[in-house]
């Protein structure tokens, strides 16, 4: 395993798919006009999985696949396939706001997909529509189901809480999930690129939460996962049902992270709030061999200092990180570029 300068391993990577997304939704691609990453410079699946095999060649054992909306990249499962094959994965993973689901989710599993997580921040269509500037909700709902039914157990549901828009729901998104077999997790809104209208405000942190959830159901017990990287907390209601909390903006779990990015243009990041990243286009497109491009991953995990949301946390007037014409000038900003 490759040690970062603060002990951190490499061990996994989240693979942004396409900057495309057919969603607006407010916390993320509020604009109405983007720039694009060039078609050109999207790489093939072969060279999506020849990256990520050299990051499996040095360590990483868990991929998830983000964008954007990865259900957008054309033939998705055929890319799951690929790297379903990379020696030393054990884990092919996906995050989705599901409205391509329903149509999907039997050839994602048939490739080899295991897990499924399925962005869902409102039951109420209408808050939808204002929300996200959509009005496919059903087509999530049917997502979720169709998920289940090609056996993605247990299935993660992942909503952003912003307050005033949808923290009202947060038990009937426990309820829902419940009566779907899925777990819940809340997300914190996050200052991230591309969230141009954060305000401190409107963060409902992990305490507020898990008041919430005490008020409503009595006492809740953090279950202990010793050595755990994962993002999300968990917590037991007392009837068993399991929720997760991930709680980057009040409660960063920077020490913990292992999480290495690359875009769908071969930009890999170290970091979700990086100023900068790393072309591994270039040498990829140019000949360097598998050691080459290994060697350069390796050398800029070495280096790693991030600690982007700790960082955050830090600042005493906390504002949204970048203005839409700070977003406009480098797209490698955007959220939905890196991949959440
Ligand atoms: N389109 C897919 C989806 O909706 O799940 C994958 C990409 S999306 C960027 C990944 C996750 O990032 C989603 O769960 C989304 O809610 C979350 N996200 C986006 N912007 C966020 C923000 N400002 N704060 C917290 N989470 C955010």
């Amino acid at each position: 395993m490759i040690p970062d300068r603060f002990g951190r391993p490499l061990r996994s990577l989240r693979v942004s798919v396409t900057d495309r997304c057919n969603l607006r939704c407010r916390y993320c691609m509020p604009e109405d006009e983007y720039v694009w990453l060039p078609r050109a410079s999207l790489l093939t699946f072969e060279e999506l999985t020849r990256l990520a095999g050299v990051f499996a060649g040095l360590g990483v054992d868990k991929v998830r696949l983000t964008g954007g909306e990865p259900l957008l990249r054309h033939d998705l499962a055929t890319l799951v396939g690929l790297l379903g094959r990379v020696p030393g994965f054990s884990d092919v993973a996906l995050t989705t706001n599901g409205l391509l689901l329903a149509r999907q989710a039997a050839d994602l599993r048939a490739a080899g997909l295991r897990r499924v997580t399925v962005s869902l921040d409102t039951l109420r269509p209408e808050r939808m529509r204002e929300f996200a500037r959509s009005a496919r909700h059903a087509e999530v709902l049917e997502g979720i189901a169709a998920a289940r039914a090609a056996g993605f157990t247990p299935l993660k549901l992942n909503t952003v809480v912003v307050r005033g828009f949808n923290d009202d729901e947060v038990e009937d998104l426990v309820e829902f999930a419940r009566g779907h077999g899925a777990e819940p997790r809340f997300i914190e809104y996050m200052d991230v690129g591309g969230a141009t209208r954060w305000s401190p405000e409107q963060v409902v942190s992990r305490d507020e939460l898990l008041r919430r959830l005490a008020d409503r159901y009595g006492a809740v017990t953090p279950l202990s996962e010793p050595g755990g990287s994962a993002p999300a907390e968990r917590f037991r209601l007392p009837d068993g049902m399991t929720v997760g909390i991930i709680a980057s903006t009040t409660a960063p779990f920077c020490g913990t992270c292992d999480r290495a990015r690359l875009t769908a243009d071969g930009t890999f990041f170290l970091c979700l709030y990086a100023e900068r990243g790393l072309d591994l286009r270039a040498p990829l497109r140019e000949g360097a061999s598998d050691d080459d491009l290994a060697r350069l991953v390796a050398a800029a995990w070495r280096d790693r200092t991030d600690r982007g949301a700790e960082a955050r946390l830090a600042v005493a007037r906390r504002e949204a990180l970048y203005t839409v014409s700070g977003l406009r000038a480098d797209p490698h900003r955007e959220m939905h570029t890196r991949g959440g």
